[in-house]
Parts: C-alpha cells; structure tokens; sequence
C-alpha cells in the first residue's frame, strides 16, 4: 500500500466512523446537517474539487460530477424535506471505496508485473581485497569491476566471463526455460540465474545500464503510459455521461410536471430522488475501473512470456494487426550465416576471408557476426581503420593500409566494378581491395525453428497478410518466402526502400483499424520500426537500439512470440469488450428499475459496487494467457 492508498484509506474509514455515530446522534435542522458535511467533505472533497475542475476546464461530463450532482442533490432534498443525509455520505464513500480498491488493484497488478519479471538483482559480490567475497550494492560497482556470481544467484550487471563456466537460466526474461551455456569469454546479461557453475564476470556496463535495470524502466514506464486506454474511456464518457445527466434531468422534470398537469398533485421530490439514483447507477466507474486493469494485466502475461509490450495503447494496436510486415535477416531466420563457399580471385582464399572478416570487425550486422566467426583470429595485429558501414550494401575499411569494400551487386555498382555472377544460392558478399574485384564469399543463413509456425499461428490470429522485406538477394527472398508460407516479398531493399515499402501498404490499408506491424531485428530497419503502427523488436538479448525503437520488445529470438502477443492482447481486448457490455447491461436494466421507482439509492449504491468487482475479476484474467 501506497502513501496516497494509506490516506485514503483512512479518509474512507474516518468519514464512515462519523457516519454511523451520526446515526445515533439526536439532533435535527441546521445542527445536522452541518454534523453530516464534516464526514462529507472529509470523503468527497477531492470529488467536489475535481467535478468544480472539470466545470471549470469546460470538460465536465465525467464520473466526478455524477457523484457531485447525485451528493449534491440528496443534500438539497434532505434540506428540503426529508432531513437526511445519509445517502449523500454513502454515495461518495462507496465511489471512494471502488476507488480505492481500482487503486490497489492496478498497484497489485503492477507489481506483479515485476514479480513475474523477477530479475531485480539485490547485490553483486565483490573481491573485498582479503580473498573473501562482499556483497556490495549494484549501483555501486564501477565498469570493468569483477563480480563473483555463485550458483543460484541472479547477475545483477551486463557484463563479460573471465573465469568459470555454468549454465544460465533465462526464463525471467525470455519466459523459456531453455538453459544456456556460458563459457569463458561469453557475454551474459543481468536477471539471468547462474544455475551451476562459479562465475566471475567482468562488468561492462553501469548497473542502471544494465539489461534487468534497463527492462525494468520500460516495465515502470508501460504502466503509466495508459493514454489509449484512458482515451477509449474518455471517448465512451464523452457520450455516456452527458446522456446520463440529460436523462436525469428529464426524469427529474418531465414526469412530475406530466402528473401535475394531469392530476395536480405536487410529486417533484420522488421524482428528483429517483433521477438521482439514475445518476448513481450510471456512474461508469466499474469501466473506469476494470479497463485499465485489463490493460495492466495484459502488460502482465506478456511479460511473463519475455515480450516486453510499451504501454497499453500498443496492446490495442496489436489486437488490430491485418498486416505484419517481416524483417527477414535475424527475424525470421536466424541471422547466422554459415560461409558455404569462398571464390578467390587473384588471392587466395584465406587471404580474402581474412580481408573481409577483418573489415567487418567493428560491425554488429549478422553477416559481419558470422564472417568474424568463420575468421577467429580477430586481434592477430592487423590494422583496421576508416570504417564505413553503407546500411543495405556492405562496409569500406582500410586493412593493413588497403582500401577495401565487401558488399552486394548494389555496393559494387557504386563502386564501379563488375563483379562476377555466382552460381550458388546465399547471400553473397563481394570483396573489392584497392578498386580491384578479388572474389567472392557466398554465406547462407537457416531459417528459425519456429518461423513457419509463428506465420500459420498469426494467420490463425487475425492476420490477413504477411509480407517479408528484406535487402537480401531475390533468390534467397524467394526460397524463404517459398518455405514459409508467406502473402508476398520484396528484396534488394535498402533501408529507406523498406519505408517506402510501409508507406505503401498503409495506402493499401483495408480500413482505419487494419493496423501494420513491423517485426525487424533493429538493425538497418529502425525507421521502419518507428514508422510502422507497432514495431515490434527482436530485442536478441540485450541489443539496445531495437529495444529503444520498438514498441513491442520480444526478450528473446523467437518468432512464435509475435503469436502470442497477439493473442494476448486479442484476449485482453475481448475481456475489455466483454466489460463495457456487461457493465452497460447491468445499468440499463438497474436504471430502468430506478426509473420506475423500484430501486432505491441503497440498491443503486450496491449494484454498482457489484458490477464493479465482478468486472475486475473479469479483468484479471487476461493475466492467463497460454503459451500456444
Ligand atoms: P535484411 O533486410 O535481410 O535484414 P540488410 O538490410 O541488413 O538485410 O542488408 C541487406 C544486404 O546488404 C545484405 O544482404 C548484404 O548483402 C548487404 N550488407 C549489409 N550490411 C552488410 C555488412 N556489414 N557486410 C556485408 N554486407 C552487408
Ligand atoms: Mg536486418
């Protein structure tokens, strides 16, 4: 419990104390009334202050000035006749108590989001200089300071393995359960549990730059990001409250005066109390309630499945996908590419897959991951300078003090030189040294495990058109968009031929609420990411640039969670849906009740507390969504 729920809290169990003492205190008239304020204010005032704010700010159809107007006017009908005041004070505390409870409940669910992320490291052990181990708080530890991880603890910073091997557990972040291993040299990532082996680990990052602090903040700052889900309130709100009061006031007006004019008799104050019930029953608070936490839980289960959703309104957007548009390099396949044949030309072949590894060096690109893995020998004491990575085509260095270029057909045209056709399908690489064609390194890359199954599961989800986009060769585009299944594909893109693409399929859009999602490895395809309606990013593990681009982070590789989160927040939106109707349901019929004078202001205040509760239950279950 919060600062803010404590004192509300005890607002609500102050106001209701006076409340029922007032009940047995024997006095009448003026005294009373001014007895009763002391618990309605004390309950109401934010209420009172909020409905006078909204007046002010001209936007006053909200939940605020129901509660105001129906308080309100039982206080004046008290004044007036009846003499009590009761109902005034019961009105604004069961409102107060729903509150309040929406309050603990969205706390509850938010923590449970990081529960379920459990990867807040307490501390990390430090060599204390005596040959023992101190347990020192993370934020303290410098960059290039060596922790010591023993089994069974999480590690608490980024950082590389000097000494040790074991086996991590990833399921905090990724949500499977596939154990990894670690050996020397491995790079390993906070929030992750070192299962079996002593690990000591050279730290490469600050604590707060971690990867576990890192997802935390996105977690912390997807749960106040809720503007599409308050929006879908506001909007219904927009319509629904004013009809609510203007159907009030009607029943308050035009029945009375009717059995005036017919039979004379004065009947006003049933009339008013009943249009005042009608506002109490009609206060949209169990929406107001249960919708953000859907939303919430939504954020929840996803996470719980190492899919990192941004904020409320990128569910929603997700539950609306027609369109998802693939990166394919790292996306939908694997990314690693195997050197399947070396053609030298004037070199020989070690010495052309030495160049090329070499200029690749300082790369991140999935090819330059792989060629530096068919060359190990990465600091053998060549030089590498000059570095030019052209997004789409390839990448200039100076090696050893020559010019060299490795790229596709695209980089060799800019460059002027003819390269030589292969006969091989792969994506192949040609090497230029000193404006001179050396040969070529003919790579290939596997598709994922899981990419032809993750189409037919978003197929099975509502999507109606899957498109792959990628600067690869048109063979390789094909033999992959061949093998899984997908609508269409479109190659040699450069990264800015990729958003025109986008562009294009929004022109193509079927309708308003056909969103686009584009699922991309953020390499060479952030404006598209950013671009798109959703983004969704293969966050690897801990690659930050996709991580800050995208909307929608998938914790690990797997294109069967772009699946999942769809299903999620189909789910989370149904329950939503599922809400808004039942809700409504209930008050027609509890309002039709009130209006004929069959409910009282006790049932009215009952009835939608109830419908509330359930409501929220109804919410938490989007926290459950299976895995398949
Ligand atoms: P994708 O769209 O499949 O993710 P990219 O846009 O990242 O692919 O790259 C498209 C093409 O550009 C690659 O297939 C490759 O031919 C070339 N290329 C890009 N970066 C590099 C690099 N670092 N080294 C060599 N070739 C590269
Ligand atoms: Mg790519």
């Amino acid at each position: 419990m919060n600062k803010k729920q404590k004192k509300n809290l005890i607002r609500i169990i102050v106001s209701a104390a006076l409340m029922i003492i007032l009940h047995f205190v024997p006095v009448e008239g003026l005294i009373k009334l001014v007895l009763y304020m002391i618990p309605y204010l004390i309950i109401g005032y934010d209420i009172l202050i909020k409905a006078g704010k909204g007046i002010i700010n001209k936007q006053p159809f909200d939940e605020c000035l129901l509660m105001a107007i129906a308080t309100i006017g039982a206080i004046i009908l008290g004044i007036i006749g009846s003499g009590d005041y009761v109902e005034a004070v019961a009105v604004m505390l069961f409102y107060q108590i729903g509150e309040w409870f929406q309050s603990y409940a969205v706390g509850k669910s938010r923590k449970n989001i990081t529960d379920l992320m459990d990867i807040r490291p307490d501390y990390a052990n430090i060599d204390d200089g005596n040959g023992s181990l101190e347990k020192v708080d993370p934020d303290d530890v410098e960059v290039g300071t060596v922790i010591t991880v023993k089994p069974g603890e999480k590690i608490p910073i980024d950082g590389i393995i000097e000494e040790g091997t074991s086996t991590l557990n990833t399921a905090a972040l990724t949500g499977e359960s596939l154990p990894r291993d670690v050996v020397k040299g491995d790079e390993v990532i906070s929030g992750c549990v070192n299962i079996n082996g002593v690990l000591r680990i050279r730290t490469t990052k600050e604590f707060d730059e971690s990867t576990a602090s890192k997802i935390l903040e996105l977690i912390e700052e997807a749960s106040t990001r809720k503007s599409r889900s308050e929006d879908f309130i506001t909007r219904f709100a927009r319509i629904y409250t004013p009809a609510v009061v203007f159907s009030a006031l009607a029943l308050a007006i035009i029945p009375p005066i009717a059995i005036m004019l017919i039979s004379g008799n004065i009947t006003f104050g049933t009339w008013i109390y009943r249009a005042l019930i009608f506002l109490v029953i009609s206060c949209p608070c169990a929406l107001v309630i249960s919708i953000p936490l859907s939303f919430f839980a939504g954020i929840g289960s996803a996470s719980s499945h190492g899919i990192l959703v941004k904020g409320s309104s990128f569910l929603e957007l997700l539950s609306q996908t027609k369109t998802i548009v693939f990166d394919k390099t790292g996306t939908l396949t694997r990314g690693t590419f195997e050197v399947t044949a070396i053609h030298p030309q004037k070199i020989d072949a070690k010495h052309l897959l030495h160049m090329a590894a070499h200029v690749e060096r300082y790369s991140s690109h999935p090819i330059a991951m792989s060629l530096k893995e068919a060359y190990k020998d990465e600091n053998d004491g060549c030089s590498v300078e000059n570095v030019e990575e052209i997004p789409g085509r390839g990448i200039k260095a100076t090696v050893n003090g020559h010019a060299l270029a490795v790229g596709n057909e695209k980089m060799m045209a800019d460059l002027d030189i003819t390269p030589k056709k292969c006969h091989k399908v792969g994506t192949t690489l040609h090497v230029v040294m000193d404006n001179e064609y050396v040969g070529h390194i003919v790579i290939s890359d596997v598709i994922k495990e899981h990419s032809k199954e993750a189409i037919a599961a978003l197929k099975a989800n509502g999507v109606e058109r899957a498109v792959m986009l990628t600067g690869d060769s048109e063979e390789v585009a094909k033999d992959v968009a061949e093998t899984l299944g997908l609508d269409e594909y479109h190659a040699g893109l450069l990264p800015g031929d990729k958003v025109e693409r986008v562009e294009k399929l929004f022109k193509e859009k079927t309708g308003e609420d056909a969103k686009i999602a584009f699922v991309g490895d953020g390499i060479n395809d952030a404006p598209v990411l950013t671009r798109a309606d959703i983004g969704i990013a293969m966050g690897g593990m801990g690659s930050d640039a996709a991580i800050e681009a995208a909307d929608v982070v998938l914790m690990d590789d797997d294109p069967l969670k772009i699946a999942t989160a769809l299903k999620i927040s189909r789910k989370c939106l149904r329950i939503v849906k599922e809400n808004i109707w039942f809700a409504i349901g209930v008050k027609l019929i509890c309002l039709l009740l009130g209006a004929v004078g069959i409910a009282n202001m006790w049932v009215a205040i009952f009835a939608d507390v109830g419908v509330m509760v359930i409501a929220v239950l109804n919410a938490i279950r989007c926290l459950h969504v299976s895995k398949r």
